[in-house]
């Protein structure tokens, strides 16, 4: 099927959600994927940082074929080999004791809000009556996805508006601001919920004095802090856990993303103390931990652990290059980032879409994330070739365009002026 026939029956049979790039791709290897056209492409977003090992792995797919030909699913009414020895390997490298399994970010993260409730409850008995601790702090700009109680958490007024009521209880606090925390805080939150770095919301990394404070005043009232590192966990800013590099150790972190290499897999990871909270009947999943997720995950995380020094490295050297254009051009306001997972902020969005774009034609997939950000999730496997040939066409890109929308924002000005509210396409435009 060709793409004008793909997109002209998608266009008439789904949703609308999605704004996507006219692009059908049909094969992936390694680091490039390829398209109906035959032309290839550079991946540095790897399907919004989930194909961290690049595209058909030979271990992953060796993996896949193995398993699919003995057992794909069972439900959670029976074992299967691999979830206790994937939730081995996910304790180890995180330090915490109990894992639940479940097959999507959001899916993971709504459980993180349940294990918060449900602790708060069984803990907070006053003479045998649970005093009020349902109040949950959430962060301005912050991300979690688009179920009822993520959609309640995400700090982004664009994505709640549309379906209010939302779960109640939530408030939000300035992100890294101290003194905003102190003040929302009291003995009625059961938790605080961080990006360890914000993804969606442009790769904005939690201070340390922040994620400190946030840890010393949940620890003392006995709330939970709640890190989501379903975009930055799992070996993407060359650590386990992004968490690792403050030291600050949470109650609950989820994951998902790159666990299963492309196949739906989420995870919760809690200590033993909030695990003690849950009990059969409490939360649960059909899908989620099947036999074919986990044998990939297990497969993955052998091959992440040998890929974080690696990522370090890598890391390091692209932030580097991107910091050299940051001193050459105006337009980059800044250049933000961990690892593999980095940020160019331009000063307009009508240039950083330009530059996306340019970048798309010339074969090399990138991301524009909360309108003026360029996002670069690539695969940990990158050698530094694929660095400086992205480093060196974003150089052209903006020196390309950065005149040329200049001269064009005035006219946008006068445009802005007259429909106040942007398309309702421009403002849902995501990821
Ligand atoms: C992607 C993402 C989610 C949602 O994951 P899904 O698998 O799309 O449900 C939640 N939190 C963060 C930080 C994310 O980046």
């Amino acid at each position: 099927m060709s793409l004008a026939s793909v997109s002209r029956m998608e266009a008439k049979l789904l949703l609308s959600t999605y704004e996507r790039q006219p692009i059908l791709f049909v094969r992936g290897r390694g680091v490039y994927l390829w398209d109906s056209r035959g032309q290839r492409y550079l991946d540095f977003l790897s399907g919004i940082g989930v194909n961290a090992l690049g595209h058909n792995h030979p271990a992953i797919q060796t993996v896949i074929k193995r398993q699919a030909g003995r057992l794909i699913h069972v439900s959670n009414l029976f074992f299967h080999e691999y979830q206790a020895e994937l939730a081995r390997l996910l304790t180890k490298i995180s330090g915490l004791d109990r894992v639940f399994f479940c097959n999507s970010g959001t899916e993971a993260w709504e459980g993180a809000l349940k294990l918060a409730r449900a602790f708060a409850q069984t803990n907070n008995k006053n003479g045998g009556k649970p005093t009020p601790k349902t109040r949950i702090l959430a962060m301005e700009n912050s991300f979690h996805e688009r179920t009822f109680g993520a959609l309640a958490t995400t700090g982004q007024p664009k994505y709640r508006a549309p379906f209010v009521p939302l779960v109640p209880g939530v408030s939000f606090v300035k992100f890294n601001d101290l003194d905003d925390l102190q003040r929302k805080f009291d003995s009625s939150v059961c938790a605080v919920c961080i990006e360890t770095i914000q993804g969606e919301g442009g790769i904005r990394p939690v201070n340390r004095e922040f994620l400190e404070l946030a840890s010393r005043l949940t620890k003392q009232s006995g709330a939970l802090l709640l890190l989501d590192e379903i975009q930055c966990g799992l070996g993407r800013t060359g650590r386990h856990f992004a968490y690792q590099h403050y030291n600050v150790p949470p109650d609950v972190v989820t994951v998902a993303k790159p666990l299963a290499c492309g196949l739906p897999l989420g995870a919760i990871l809690t200590t033993e103390r909030v695990a003690s909270c849950m009990h059969p009947g409490m939360h649960g999943t059909t899908f989620g931990g099947g036999p074919l997720a986990c044998a990939v995950a297990i497969e993955f995380l052998r091959a992440e652990r040998l890929l974080l020094k690696h990522v370090r490295e890598l890391g390091e050297y692209f932030h580097v290059a991107l910091e050299t254009l940051d001193k050459k051009h105006k337009s980059i306001q800044e250049v933000r980032g961990v690892g593999l997972m980095q940020a160019v902020e331009l000063d307009s969005p009508e240039l950083a879409k330009a530059v996306a774009k340019q970048l798309l034609q010339e074969g090399i997939i990138i991301n524009r994330t909360h309108e003026t950000v360029l996002r670069f999730l690539p695969p940990y496997v990158i050698q530094k070739k694929h660095v400086d040939q992205v480093v060196k066409a974003l150089d052209t890109a903006l020196r390309k365009h950065a005149e040329s929308t200049h001269e064009n924002r005035k006219d946008d000005r006068k445009k802005e002026k007259k429909s106040a509210s942007p398309p309702r396409k421009e403002v849902y435009a995501h990821a």
